[in-house]
């Protein structure tokens, strides 16, 4: 697909020149913290901050970091006032929660400007994979509290395209075949349902109007997404966005993530060895707001830690032409168990069930659950994966193979524990068949049960 800029002017400053727009827009937030914030006025006077000592984004890797603990520590129930909240009442355009799948809810005061920029970094990231005017999208992301799907739409204006507000994948192939929409933002295990039952409807995904995918709201493994990709025979681009204030999309190169770096700062730190790390070095995604000299947020945050893991992969242009960093897709920390000091993530799970080989038997559906195991110190981790239809044992032996090597590759420190103090077991639950298929909501899909 052909690509143009959104906003060629800032996607393609030099590196000095971005720089230099990030130092200014860093002394501008700051300031605009302190002067406006509640939490950041005792923050920066707790830990004895002069905010204007605070020059460049260098500056911010030595202040503290927050979580999203602290939010919910400074906002009702715990306090009395939203601590978090940086404009009057009356200046809140929309009030927002996060999903809240770790506790309450953490609550997002927007503006009229916020929802400006916001839509602006959709924008920059539809165009940069290759949407524009005459573009019909389906949005599959909910309509709730949350920010993505409503500044997806508004993003729509900008760009001239077209949205089509469903809110879920479960919609009736009639759409497809009324509108004949040229994308779909959804999630990978989504689209692949809604492919399967548009097959089942007697449409081809591979023959309809959608000439791209663009994925987000979870991490998936590169496997799931080549899988999505060859079902629909289109490119499927993967996105990072969060109420938070990330919205990060992989341009139509698809080698990471292009970060707006004018609109969100991110940095990456390790939490165990408490100091950030370089460019190449794994380490949780850290994000201060950007705001534009005169301009105001609604909930603005410094140096928030988002608890998803990521590599900062380059900063160097890219084919695209734009300029602004790439990262990897990121995983998120809670989905990651350690296993005999071995860390496991459910995309390491995942990319071992969606095998190309894999996908004759497969539908892709899977859950995985650590164990004691009857033995002494010995830890189990239990793959379901959904069968298509009936396996035979050959068919099965050959599944569990594959899933085998790719797991053992990249967690070699397990394989010498194979059958010893660490076992695989496998079991193949037919179509709606797994635990999860009964659970409302986002998918635990690797669970620890370990006591
Ligand atoms: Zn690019």
């Amino acid at each position: 697909m052909e690509s143009g800029y959104f906003r060629e002017e800032v996607e393609r400053l030099s590196r000095e020149d971005l720089n230099n727009v990030i130092d200014d827009r860093v002394r501008y937030t700051i300031r605009y913290a302190a002067d406006h914030s509640p939490f950041y006025r005792a923050w920066f006077r707790h830990h004895r901050i002069d905010p204007g000592s605070v020059r460049t984004h260098e500056d911010l890797i030595n202040l503290p970091v927050i979580s999203g603990k602290t939010i919910r520590e400074n906002q009702p129930p715990v306090t009395n006032e939203f601590m978090f909240r940086s404009v009057d009442c009356e200046e809140v355009f929309t009030i927002h929660e996060t999903s809240g799948t770790s506790g309450t809810p953490k609550s997002f005061f927007l503006t009229w400007d916020d929802w400006l920029r916001y839509a602006e970094k959709y924008a920059r990231s539809f165009v940069s994979q290759g949407f524009s005017r005459g573009d019909r999208i389906v949005i599959c992301a909910s309509y709730g509290m949350n920010v993505g799907a409503n500044t997806m739409t508004l993003a729509a204006r900008d760009i001239h395209a077209t949205i089509i507000p469903i809110g879920k994948c479960s919609f009736p192939s009639r759409i497809i075949r009324s509108y004949r929409p040229t994308g779909i933002v959804g999630s990978v295990f989504k689209l692949l349902h809604l492919a399967a039952r548009m097959k089942a409807e007697g449409i081809r995904p591979e023959d309809s109007s959608i000439k791209g995918l663009i994925v987000g709201g979870e991490s998936f493994a590169d496997e799931s997404r080549m899988y999505l990709s060859e079902v629909w025979e289109c490119d499927v681009f993967n996105t990072y966005g969060s109420t938070e204030g990330t919205m990060c999309g992989e341009c139509t190169v698809r080698q990471g993530l292009h970060v707006p770096e004018d609109l969100v700062h991110l940095d990456v730190y390790d939490p165990t060895l408490e100091r950030f790390v370089g460019d190449g070095e794994c380490g949780r995604a850290v994000l201060t707001t950007l705001i534009p000299v005169g301009g105001r947020a609604g909930t603005l945050l410094i140096n928030y830690d988002t608890e998803d893991t990521t590599v900062v992969t380059t900063r160097n242009p890219c084919l695209c032409g734009r300029t602004h960093m790439k990262i990897m897709n990121p995983q998120r920390e809670a989905e990651t168990a350690w296993i005999l000091g071995t860390p496991v993530n459910k995309v390491d799970i995942e990319r071992g069930v969606f095998q190309r080989e894999n996908m004759g038997y497969l539908t892709g559906e899977y859950e995985a659950f650590i164990y004691e195991g009857e033995e002494t110190a010995e830890t189990v981790l239990r793959v379901s994966m959904e069968r298509q239809r009936d396996i035979s044992a050959s068919e099965r032996e050959l599944v569990m193979e594959n899933f085998k090597k790719s797991f053992y590759r990249y967690k070699t420190a397990l394989s010498p524990l194979s059958g010893d103090t660490f076992s695989l077991e496998f079991s193949f639950p037919e179509p709606g068949g797994l635990e999860l298929s009964r659970i409302k909501g986002r998918p635990m899909r690797l669970v620890d049960r370990r006591g």
